[in-house]
Order: C-alpha cells, then structure tokens, then sequence
C-alpha cells in the first residue's frame, strides 16, 4: 500500500505569548505561501488541548467564534501544501497524542522510510495508526521514545530534558528523511528538533514585553519579524530545543547519523519568501546572485549571436527579483508583460495536468501592445514537467513575439526529490532523458537557457560564510540520505498511481 507524503509545510510554535492562538493565525498568514490546502491551530492551557483544524486557506480555516476557543500561552500550528487531490481533515496537522503527557506534533517535511516504520509501529510497538500522514508516524515513535525514557524517571512530575532528548536520539535513529518538527508537551512546554541534515528550515526567535519573554519557532524568519520577535538564530541540524512553561531554554546536539548539512537549494530558488533569510542567507540576495550569474551566461550566448533581446519579461511571482539583476546586468529593459490573477492557486500545485494547463490561462494574461514584435527573453524560476513554460511561451506568441527565449533560475531537475518538493518521478519530469534541443522543441521556445549547477551554488552561498552546500539532488542525483526504501515505494507509486494521474498520492 502507498500512502500519501505530507508535502512542504509551513510550521509556528508559541510559548509564553499572551494569546498564542492569535500569534499562531498570524504566523500561518506569513506562511501561507508554503501550504494553501489546509491549516490547523492547537493550544494548551489549564482546560487542556484546544484545536481548531480544516482544509482551506487560514483565513477561510479561523473564524472570529472557533479563534475563541483558543486559548492558552503554548500554540503550535501548521499550514499544509497540497499533493494531487485535497486530502481528509482527519490528515491535517496539528496532530495529538494522549500519552506520555499529551502531546501535539507539527511536522514540515517528508519521510522516506515511511512504510517500513508504520509496519514496525503496528507490529512492535502495537500502535494504531489513524491516519495517512508520515507526520503521525514521527508523532507516535517520539512518543514511544518519550514513554520509554520518562518511565524511568517515573518520580518526576516534570519532563526532563534527557528524556527529551532520548525521545529524539530515538526518532533520529529510525527516521530517513527531512523533517523540521516542533511538538507541544502538556504542562511541560514546546520542543523543536530538526533533521540530522537539516533539510528543512526552523528558525527560533525571542521577545521580551511587560517583564515576560516570548519564544517562536517557524518556517521562517517572515513568522518572527512580523511578530516582532527577534532572531535568536536557526535550529541547528540534528539539534534540540526545550522550551519549559517557565521560559526556562535547553538545547542539545543529538548524537544522530554522521550527515553533511544538506538545506534544499529550492527554497532560495522558488519557496521561501523574499523577505526571509534561511540558515544565514537572505532569499532576496540569493535570488539576485541568481540573476546576475544568469547574466554570465547569458552575456556569451548575445557575444555568439545566438541571442538578442529586446525586453526581460519575469513569470511573477518568484523570478521578479533575478529578472531585475538579470536586466541591470544585460542593460535590457525589465518588463512586466504577464499578468498574474493573484487569485488562483500556484499551477504547480493543481491537482492534475489538465487543470494545471487550463489553469496557466486563466492565471496570466499578456499585455499584447508591449510585446507584439519584441524578442523576449522569458525568466522562470524552474521547469519541471515543462506544462507552464510551454503555455506561456504559447501565450507570448499569441500576443505577438517575434522570438522567445526560456531561462531558468534553476538548472534542469532531472530526479525526484523525496525529501517534500512536490516533483514528478523520471520521464514527466521534462529535463530527464532530454537534451538541449528536445527541451526547447518540446517547449517551442527559440532557445532554452538553464542556470548551470555551480552558478546555482555560488548564488546561495555569495558573500555568505554559510558552511554548508545546500541540497542539490533533483539536479544531479546525490541525495544526502538514503533512499532505497523510497526507491521501492515510488516506483510502486508509478505502477499504481500513473494510470488516471489523479491520485493524491502522486508529487506533482
Ligand atoms: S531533492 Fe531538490 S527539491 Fe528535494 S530537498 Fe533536495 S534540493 Fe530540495
């Protein structure tokens, strides 16, 4: 059986805020960029666990009546980005435990050895699963490592941090993929851990008002600086931070997998915000660099002849900010020429090849006076199946274009990634298998230009003393964990899922 992978999340915890529910809904708002299927508040006070949790936008999830039945100082919350189909209410996060002392999980991220885990759950541990989420399956082994470890100090009335972070070492140790996590223990306080390689993001932050302080944890910086919560910095790879209802801080390396810090190159290229900085390097900056190390290649194929341009022209959103650099650097005009209905979902996201492809019309419209007769080149920040870039380079003809050329702020991505990009598997992916030429016949565009792999690197570190290489594996194939257990679970997805290319299963 193959079951559903919960895809890129964005993640808040509170602890210590006056009304954390609130803080929580606002945080959800900032991140509502890295999941618009579902949203889901959970918080704790004297009367216990309170959740409100639904499919749809935050704002459409939260009423001013169900925000009142919030309460408490210790929130955790969670927006979920949509695989193929919407999903069931009973798999939006945040999820709840009743034992060891309650607890609520929150979970950005993507399990590869999922299927193996959930068996070993049932059959050791005697544990039902009662949903289809990996996150659950992470959620019930803290769970057990948590019981196992506090039974022993069963004369506490309060966790103790080893405890925590046996729970953890126990997660780290049977866990194969990415996940930043922050967990909610009743009474106790928050928890947040992050993966051994550090896949995903979480950023912690602190606040201090009327004599109390206040601690954050997201997604992204966006969360806390819109919240006027100061960055105390990121949460390190394989690290864990306790935070007691005191406000009282711990934190610990866990002795996990000796694992290289491999964050994913595709939030800087397309997922985060602008206004976030990730793991030290601003999503803004790095997107520049990307602009300007296009300019580089881009200046040879102009010097060849085998280009020239007389406007850039971005698909909004994300590649706006390289498209500037690209035009300052080419001394080319930089026009917006696609109009984008801000009001349907990102196509990436839809749910099957027929309503991504309807849906690329009805979401940009070209300004046919600005581009009819004009050369273009045309800056996304990627092409995965290809669907998108030939629509719009179909649109950019109807309205007149005497030549189009396609560059991409990302290099080609040839493998699927397992870590919680929502990427196909091999041939739908249109960079696999192809060379140059079949991309841009398959495209129809003039030429295809692809940022190259070293200038993608350089662009997220520059001017950066970052110490790490993010995740490059949907571009060249090293994955930074393994993934022999995904290998057999997504060509059995293949076998299974392919034939209607409706089932939810299936990373768009
Ligand atoms: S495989 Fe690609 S999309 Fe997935 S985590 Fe790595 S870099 Fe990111």
């Amino acid at each position: 059986m193959v079951y559903p992978q919960p895809p890129m999340c964005g993640i808040v915890g509170l602890i210590g805020a006056h009304d954390a529910a609130r803080e929580a809904f606002l945080g959800l708002t900032t991140l509502q960029h890295r999941g618009q299927d579902a949203a889901g508040i959970l918080t704790y006070d004297a009367d216990g666990f309170h959740r409100v949790k639904n499919i749809g936008l935050v704002e459409s999830v939260f009423t001013r009546e169900n925000m009142e039945t919030l309460t408490g100082s210790l929130a955790i919350a969670h927006t979920r980005y949509s695989t193929i189909g919407r999903g069931d209410v009973i798999d939006v996060q945040p999820f709840l435990l009743s034992y060891p002392f309650g607890l609520g999980m929150v979970h950005n991220g993507n399990i590869v050895n999922c299927g193996d885990l959930r068996a070993d759950l049932k059959t050791k541990s005697r544990r039902h699963l009662l949903t289809r989420s990996d996150s659950e399956v992470v959620l019930n082994l803290f769970a057990d490592g948590l019981a196992k470890a506090s039974n022993v100090n069963v004369s506490e009335s309060l966790v103790q941090f080893d405890d925590i972070c046996e729970a953890v070492g126990h997660v780290f140790s049977r866990v194969n993929g990415s996940y930043s996590i922050i967990t909610a223990i009743a009474d106790q306080g928050l928890v947040a851990f992050r993966d051994p390689s550090g896949i995903r993001p979480l950023i912690w932050g602190k606040r201090s008002s009327q004599g109390s302080e206040q601690h954050m944890i997201a997604s992204e910086s966006v969360a806390l600086s819109f919240l006027g919560y100061e960055v105390v910095r990121n949460i390190e790879p394989g690290e864990v931070v306790f935070i007691d209802m005191k406000g009282k801080v711990q934190s610990r390396k866990i002795a996990g997998p000796a694992l290289p810090f491999r964050p994913c190159m595709f939030e800087w290229v397309y997922f985060a915000s602008p206004e976030s900085v990730m793991d030290g390097v601003p999503v803004y900056g790095a997107r520049i660099h990307l602009g300007k190390n296009l300019a580089r290649l881009l200046k040879d194929k102009i010097r060849e002849k085998a280009i020239d341009a007389d406007i850039i022209v971005p698909v909004p959103e994300t590649s706006r900010i390289a498209a500037i650099a690209l035009s300052e650097e080419l001394n080319i005009p930089y026009r917006e020429v696609l109009i984008k209905n801000r009001y349907i979902k990102r196509t990436f996201i839809l749910d099957s090849q027929d309503k991504r492809q309807k849906a690329v019309n009805l979401k940009l419209s070209p300004v046919r006076s600005e581009i009819a007769g004009k050369r273009v080149i045309l800056l996304d920040d990627s092409i995965v199946r290809g669907t998108t870039s030939r629509k719009i380079i179909e649109l950019m003809r109807a309205a007149g274009a005497a030549k189009v050329y396609f560059v991409s702020t990302c290099p080609p991505i040839q493998y699927p990634c397992y870590y919680g990009i929502d990427f196909p598997v091999g041939a739908e992916l249109i960079a696999s298998g192809r060379d140059l030429k079949e991309i841009e016949r398959e495209l129809g565009a003039d030429a295809v230009i692809y940022q190259e792999l070293e200038g993608l690197e350089n662009s997220i570190r520059e001017g950066e003393v970052c110490g790490f290489r993010p995740c490059t594996a949907c571009l060249d194939g090293n994955y930074p964990t393994d993934i022999s257990a995904a290998g057999l679970e997504f060509s059995n997805r293949r076998k299974v899922d392919r034939p209607d290319q409706h089932c939810r299963k299936e990373k768009t």
